[in-house]
Formats: C-alpha cells, sequence, structure tokens
C-alpha cells in the first residue's frame, strides 16, 4: 500500500495520512496538494517516522492530488522546520508555511506581459501622453509600474497601447537574474580587516558549521570584510543569505553591493510584489539566486546550496518577530548554518550579550575589527547634565549643544540629533479639564503627528484628527502637547538655527524604499544640515560630513525596568554615536541626561565597553536572566476582559510546581489593551537545566479555551510589555 504522511498547511491539524495515486512519485520534501472535507489544501511530504498521525486504514485513505512543481524540500530544511517549531512551541504547519511563502511560485513555470514604447508616435497627443512618453524611455514592465514610473494613470497608459505607442513584450515570470561577479571591484583591505577576510574565507572553504561573532567598531569595514566571504561563496557556485534588520537600510547597503558585485542582490521582505515574489522563491529554490538580501523571513527560504549567512546589525531587536510564529531570526540562522554545515557571521559593533556570552564560551569564533577604517577616528562622547545645564522653559536642547549645533552650521557640517521618539508630542492633553486622548484600541496615549496632522496609535494604527474642541469639556483651542518627539525637536533646531535645512528622519517620512534612497542622497549632497531621527537613522548610513550626534534624551530607554534597558540603551547610543565623524574630519558627540551616573552612561562617556558588558553580564548571572537562566512568556488575551482574566487565572492555577522554574503573573500585561484585546502575562524564569519548552507544552496542553481566548507563547522574549 502507498501511504504518505503529509504535513498540511493548517495549523489547527495535525499532519494526515494519504494514499499516492498510481503514477505520482513523490519523495520526502515533496510539495503536494491534498483534498480536506470539500476543500484542497497544500501540503509537504513527511518523513513518517518524524510526524506522528492517527492512524487511519488504508481502505479509508484519501488520494493525494498532485505534485507542484517546485524541487522538494531538502532534508536540512525539514529538520529546521522541525527545530523551530519544537523551540518556539509553535505549530509544524505555522513555520511551514514561512518556507512556501509565495503562492504563485508554487504554480510553476509562467509569462507575464510587460510594455514598453514601440517608436511609433500616437495621432493624438495629450499633455499626460506627452509626459509618459518622454519618461518611459528605456522602460519596459507592467502597466502598473510604467504608471508608476511615468506618474500618470493606467487608463493614459491603455490609452497609448489602443493607440500603438506602448508595445507588450511576453517575459519569462522566472527570468534569471543577472549574475553576480566576485571579481567586479576589490577593495584593498587593511592589514586587520584582511586578517578577518581570510579567516572567513577559509572557513568558507572548509565548509562547515562556523559560527563567527564579527566585533567591528563602526566603520571598521565590516562590510568590506563579509564581502570577501561573500565572493569566495559566489566563486564555488554556491548562494549566500544576507539578513538585515531593516528595510530602510536596504538602499544604502544595495548601492554597496551593486559597487562591488556589478549586479544587485536578490532582495525578499514583505512589500515585494507578488510577482517579484515568485521569481526570487524559484529562484532561490532552483539555486540561480545568487545573493538574497532580505529581512527575518528569508531564513526560511528553499536554498538550494547555501554556502553562508550574514547577519548584519546581529543585536538588533527587530529580527525577533513578536507575532505569529515568534522566533529570533539571529539564533535561528546559527541553527540553519549548524544544519546547513556552513559559516554564519553574526556582524555587529555593539553584540547582544548572549552572543558575546557565546564567544567567551568558546561556541563563537570572535573576529576583532579594532580601528576605523581610513584613519578616521571614534567621536569624542561628553554627557550634558541636563540638571546643570537646563533647556530653557518649553525646550529639550541644553546651551552647550545648542552652541555645538550652531559651529557646525556655520562650518557647513551636519549634525544628527537622535531622540526614539516618533510624531511631535507622545502626549496630548486639554489644558481645561485635563482629559488625555487615549486609543480606544490600546492602554496607549495618542501620539499627535503634526507633519500629518493626526493623533495616532503606535501600536495599532488608529488615527484620528486632532479635534477642534475637548471631546470631555468642550473647550475650544484647548490642546496642548506633553513632551518632545522628533517633529517638536525640529521646530526648536528651526527657532535656534534661523535657516538651518532640518530633515525628519523616521519611519513616517523614510517609510518607503524610494523616499529613504531620496534622504540619503539629499544628505550625500550636502542639501541637509541636521537630522532629527529616531532609531531608524543610528545605523548603516555613511555620511562624512556628518560631525556633531546630540543624543536628546538618554534616559528615554531606561525607564520602565525592562530586563534588557541598559543594554539596549548602550547599543542604541553607541550606533548612534557612530555615525559622527566617519570622514576626515573628526566627530563629537553631546548625550543629555539626568543620570549621568547611571552604569550605562558612565561606560558610553570613559568608551569601557568591557566593563559595562561585565556588570551587565553579572547582573544578569544573579538575576538568572538570559543567558544565564531562561524566560518564556505566556500572554493570554481576549476581547473579553473577564475571560482573559479567567483564562490567565486557570493556567496559574495549574502552574508546576518545580524546583529549577519559577512562574511570576498572572498579571494585566504592561500594555493592558492591545488592539482591541485584553491581556494578562505569565513569565516563566527557569534554570538552564530545565526543559523549558517540554514544561510549557505539558501544563498549557492541559486546557481547552474557546477560540475567542488566545494564548501565545513567547520563548527568549524580547518585549515585555
Ligand atoms: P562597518 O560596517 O564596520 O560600520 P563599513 O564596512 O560600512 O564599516 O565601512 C565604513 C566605510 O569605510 C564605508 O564607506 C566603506 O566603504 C569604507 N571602507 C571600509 N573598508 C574599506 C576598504 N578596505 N577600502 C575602501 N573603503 C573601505
Ligand atoms: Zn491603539
Amino acid at each position: 500500500m502507498n501511504r504518505a504522511r503529509i504535513l498540511v498547511l493548517n495549523a489547527a491539524l495535525g499532519p494526515l495520512d494519504y494514499r499516492i495515486p498510481p503514477g505520482m512519485e513523490i519523495v520526502p520534501g515533496s510539495v503536494v496538494m491534498a483534498p480536506l472535507g470539500p476543500r484542497q489544501v497544500m501540503g509537504i511530504v513527511w518523513e513518517p517516522e518524524r510526524l506522528e498521525a492517527d492512524s487511519v486504514p488504508d481502505a479509508r485513505l484519501r488520494p493525494l492530488l498532485e505534485v507542484l512543481p517546485v524541487p522538494p524540500l531538502r532534508a536540512v530544511l525539514r529538520r529546521l522546520v522541525e527545530w523551530t517549531a519544537d523551540y518556539y512551541c509553535a505549530s509544524l504547519a505555522s513555520v511551514a508555511r514561512m518556507v512556501l511563502a509565495s503562492g504563485g511560485a508554487l504554480k510553476g513555470a509562467a509569462t507575464m506581459t510587460e510594455y514598453r514604447l514601440s517608436g511609433t508616435e500616437p495621432e493624438r497627443l495629450t499633455p499626460q501622453r506627452a509626459v509618459a512618453l518622454d519618461s518611459l524611455q528605456g522602460e519596459q514592465a507592467t502597466i502598473r509600474e510604467l504608471a508608476e514610473i511615468a506618474g500618470v494613470s493606467e487608463a493614459v497608459l491603455r490609452g497609448l497601447v489602443n493607440a500603438g505607442a506602448l508595445e507588450p513584450v511576453e517575459v519569462d515570470c522566472d527570468r534569471p537574474y543577472p549574475p553576480a561577479q566576485p571579481d567586479f571591484l576589490h577593495a584593498e583591505l587593511n592589514d586587520e580587516q584582511q586578517a578577518a577576510a581570510t579567516r572567513l574565507v577559509d572557513a568558507v572553504n572548509a565548509g562547515q558549521f562556523t559560527p563567527f561573532l564579527l566585533d567591528g567598531v563602526t566603520g571598521s569595514g565590516k562590510t568590506e570584510v563579509y564581502f570577501e566571504a561573500m565572493a569566495e561563496v559566489l566563486r564555488q557556485g554556491r548562494q549566500v543569505l544576507v539578513l538585515l534588520p531593516e528595510i530602510a537600510l536596504t538602499e544604502a547597503f544595495l548601492r554597496r553591493f551593486e559597487d562591488r558585485f556589478g549586479v544587485p542582490p536578490v532582495l525578499w521582505h514583505s512589500s515585494l510584489k507578488s510577482t517579484e515574489r515568485r521569481r526570487a522563491w524559484r529562484a532561490i529554490a532552483s539555486g540561480t539566486a545568487q545573493v538574497v538580501v532580505g529581512a527575518r523571513s528569508a531564513l526560511f527560504l528553499p536554498y538550494a546550496k547555501l554556502g553562508l549567512m550574514v547577519v548584519d546589525e546581529a543585536h538588533e531587536i527587530s529580527f525577533k518577530q513578536d507575532d505569529g510564529v515568534r522566533y529570533n531570526a539571529r539564533d535561528v540562522a546559527v541553527m540553519r548554518a549548524r544544519f546547513e554545515g556552513i559559516p554564519v557571521v553574526l556582524s555587529s559593533a555593539t553584540p547582544a550579550l548572549e552572543s558575546l556570552q557565546m564567544a567567551e564560551a568558546g561556541i563563537y569564533e570572535k573576529i576583532d575589527l579594532a580601528a576605523r577604517y581610513g584613519g578616521a577616528t571614534l567621536p569624542t562622547i561628553e554627557v550634558v547634565d541636563l540638571r546643570i545645564e537646563q533647556p530653557e522653559r518649553g525646550r529639550w536642547l541644553a546651551p552647550p549643544l545648542v552652541a555645538e549645533l550652531k559651529k557646525r552650521l556655520e562650518r557647513g557640517e551636519q549634525s544628527l540629533l537622535f531622540l526614539n521618539r516618533r510624531g511631535y508630542a507622545p502626549l496630548t492633553l486639554c489644558r481645561h479639564c485635563g482629559y488625555r486622548f487615549q486609543c480606544p484600541n490600546c492602554s496607549a496615549w495618542l501620539v499627535e503627528h503634526r507633519l500629518s496632522q493626526r493623533l495616532a496609535c503606535h501600536h495599532c494604527g488608529h488615527e484620528t484628527a486632532p479635534p477642534a474642541t475637548c471631546p470631555e469639556c468642550g473647550t475650544a483651542d484647548c490642546l496642548v502637547a506633553c513632551g518632545p518627539g522628533v517633529e517638536r525637536i525640529a521646530d526648536e533646531v528651526a527657532e535656534v538655527l534661523p535657516g538651518a535645512r532640518i530633515a525628519v528622519a523616521t519611519s513616517d517620512t523614510l517609510g518607503s524604499p524610494e523616499k529613504a534612497a531620496s534622504f540619503v542622497a539629499a544628505a550625500e549632497e550636502g542639501l541637509i544640515d541636521v537630522i532629527v531621527g529616531t532609531q531608524l537613522v543610528t545605523k548603516g548610513f555613511h555620511f562624512p560630513e556628518l560631525t556633531l550626534v546630540g543624543v536628546v534624551d538618554a534616559d528615554l530607554g531606561l525607564e520602565g525596568g525592562d530586563l534588557r534597558a541598559g543594554e539596549r540603551t548602550y547599543q542604541q547610543i553607541a550606533q548612534v554615536a557612530g555615525r559622527a565623524g566617519r570622514g576626515a574630519k573628526a566627530g563629537r558627540v553631546l548625550i543629555q541626561t539626568r543620570h549621568p551616573e547611571a552604569p550605562v552612561i558612565a561606560a558610553l562617556a570613559s568608551g569601557d565597553r568591557d566593563s559595562f558588558y561585565a556588570a551587565e553580564t553579572e547582573g544578569r548571572r544573579q538575576a538568572g536572566a538570559p543567558p544565564f537562566g531562561r524566560w518564556a512568556a505566556i500572554i493570554v488575551s481576549s476581547e473579553d476582559e473577564a475571560e482573559a482574566r479567567d483564562a490567565a487565572r486557570a493556567i496559574g492555577g495549574k502552574r508546576p510546581q518545580l524546583p529549577d522554574v519559577a512562574i511570576l503573573g498572572p498579571a494585566p500585561a504592561p500594555l493592558s489593551l492591545l488592539r482591541g484585546r485584553y491581556r494578562y502575562r505569565l513569565l516563566v524564569n527557569a534554570r538552564r537545566s530545565a526543559q523549558l519548552q517540554d514544561i510549557i507544552r505539558a501544563w498549557l496542553g492541559q486546557f481547552k479555551f474557546p477560540a475567542s481566548v488566545r494564548v501565545g507563547i513567547d520563548i527568549d522574549p524580547y518585549s515585555f510589555v
């Protein structure tokens, strides 16, 4: 009897058995369609001995419908899916779905229609048509893309098709990407860089699992170094995956990549068009995509012959996914490298404490780049004590920082002010009755955005126009802004530096790759004097004329008592400081704080990273926090507050009593209402000896809640709200 065990892509179901119809050829990893009730589901053929399924007699099995025309998923990828689901307490189906993340790609080869100018002039030439004809020279794309390029409507272009001025071209959806050239342009590495590159190249050639921590100060040339290892992988005809934390970063990165390798890399991120997504997926699966640069989700794609992985800015918390499968791409990348038997490079100027600890334990090989490239010096860092150097009333920039900003403007140099708060003000209230504007869906204040004239919730996206009168007391023109956001700092700069050209750089203003690119271009051309930005500008950018960095409020990140608050503050400020003085001119950093004595501020000022990390490490050791102990969060939520609370209490009531596990809560989460759901949390703190996941699975497996209650498990959590 021909039976197959199928991991169906439906998280509510376990694996199911099917009959293999005569003539159908499958192997473990084949992607198939299977009947499920009246519907069809996609699934992956799995080794039956690795997955349990209900035993259904042969006679009752339904036949598989078809095998999809894609290469079977390799065993290493199946092992990665199993490991990820097991480690993060997620369903196999939800992890497998990240592998098959392009529906279109699975349907097989296809063509699509693009258009280009035919050379024929239309008989009637409207102004819109003239614009289109002018701007579409040399372009070939779909009508929708051409409309975007030309800035005219699709109707105008369809008119041009009918008039014969645009002609259709059938293109292969899977046309190959132009090949990257490993030796397109060589950087002359300095001795330190060369030694690091040689070590990585050797590891590539050895073709074994080797995790590296590439620990180099900002501007030391970490990217140039791992580019050399990538070139070696390309020479071998294998694939490279580079994970980047944020989409806004990619623009600068892509240009550097193209300069070095002659062509752009293959991109993978959430805002790809479906045609780009299918093309990338198929090229990754066939092995023709040589270098993939992507967000964390690129980690689960079916690379045919991966030779190297790089996690750039590996300390970034955006590698941690906080919904769906709650995984940490940095950690899963190391695991994938282990399964694949290849090197993985975690690159950072401010590594995560966990990564440093792994290096200390000898599990990761640490490579140091101690000096900035080309003789650029690290900036000097000074503290501005806000208790002594007080800003004027209603302002946030202290006199020493304002004086430095003025000097930069006079000299034609650039400044960067860092404040990790989008919008104009974090809280808006009525000056008459004290009413505070709060999100209806979340326990959070609405943030005023003056540029877009909205009050917005940064958690759920709820937005309203600022009302003319207070909704509570009816007073007109009563709103007052409390506290600063970047827009308000930009206003203050405009007042103290008349004539300065100011750019606000946040996810609101640089949300798309195009906007990010034009910001970078403007900054490089010297069209911006002062950049006011959030953490979006703390890394990746290289502006040689930028010589001053001001940290508006260094204490902001230390509030709230998060486990990683100190470490995160250190990383953010060290990264943003690293933007200063990257060219020939020396950089200077001023940190505004009310707590100059706080260990993290003192460490930044003295440049003593090692003793700061040592103290943090000791604190974590004593608290049994990662990497010495383990944490997991259990988040219980419902639209009904009582239901959420009762479910959380029921879970808490059956907590396991174990010597190496402590369980806190349940308690309302700090963000007790999020997107209309009430949230309660329990926090599990376990010694390393405990089988944390097994304990949680056994504990939570006793409960059967209605579908309106969600129980989320967050292993190694980063977010404590
Ligand atoms: P990091 O990633 O460590 O911050 P980068 O790789 O971005 O450093 O390098 C900083 C700057 O110095 C970049 O503009 C880079 O092009 C330049 N650079 C670094 N190393 C070299 C080199 N060997 N030759 C030429 N330019 C280099
Ligand atoms: Zn909200």
